[in-house]
């Protein structure tokens, strides 16, 4: 199916973006609508919140196999998860879309700015907002504060659910066959999310077996991950 698309209003006339991505079926949609506007654009991979590391490693090579589909340059920044877990502490029990979060938006932000001043980026922009589940003026908060630490830099708050992005989102991530993540990412997001399924009667989560558009595989290395394995 072809997709019908305008050219996206980059702003300040810039054509060169440096795109944080926290998975490939948030960023799967963001991709293709930037390539279909000509925009020059390079993958950030920094996202040390991710627990545990096989689940980071899962969702890290499936960003990477769709990026070298398209031929887009890929950054794979640090996994600093004694740094993300030093930051969150006292924060262990906030709820999604609360402090702690701010806080993991702020911290991989931080370095995507960082990066993007170093590499002659004008602007970037994240693949988070486009999940339903994220709080869309939060996300644009923290990226607007990085970016106001290097002149010129401008962080693109542009809404990637619109105009049916939403939708290809999902139609993307069938189509490639997407892991299926079943938590935001950190260790008390897992802790939480598997409290609510224990409380409704389902499993705990199983890493490694859910992909979109496809049965559940069995992975004899699947596993329910400890969530309380963390630093600290
Ligand atoms: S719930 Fe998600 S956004 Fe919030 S701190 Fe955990 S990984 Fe970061």
């Amino acid at each position: 199916m072809t997709i019908e698309r305008k050219p996206l209003p980059l702003p300040g006339g810039q054509r060169k973006v440096l795109l944080h991505s926290c998975c490939a079926p948030c960023s799967g949609e963001v991709m293709e609508a930037m390539q279909a506007s000509g925009i020059d654009f390079t993958i950030f991979f920094y996202n040390p919140n991710i627990h545990p590391l096989k689940e980071y490693e899962l969702r890290k090579d499936e960003n990477i196999r769709f990026a070298e589909q398209f031929g887009i340059p890929f950054v794979d920044a640090d996994y600093d998860r004694d740094d993300w877990f030093a930051r969150a502490k006292g924060m262990e029990n906030e709820p999604e879309r609360g402090i702690r979060c701010t806080m993991c938006f702020d911290m991989r932000f931080e370095r995507t700015a960082l990066y993007a001043h170093e590499h002659g980026f004008p602007v970037m922009t994240s693949s988070l907002g486009i999940s339903r589940w994220k709080n869309m003026q939060q996300i644009n908060e923290c990226g607007i504060r990085a970016a106001a630490h290097y002149p010129g830099l401008i962080y693109w708050d542009y809404n990637w659910r619109k105009g049916g992005g939403s939708a290809r989102m999902i139609e993307i991530s069938k189509r490639e066959n997407f892991y299926q993540q079943e938590y935001c990412g950190c260790a008390y997001s897992l802790r939480d999310t598997n409290r609510h399924r224990e409380a409704t009667g389902r499993p705990r989560i199983r890493l490694g077996e859910s992909y979109y558009g496809q049965p559940p595989r069995e992975d004899p290395t699947a596993s329910a991950p400890d969530e309380t394995d963390s630093p600290g």
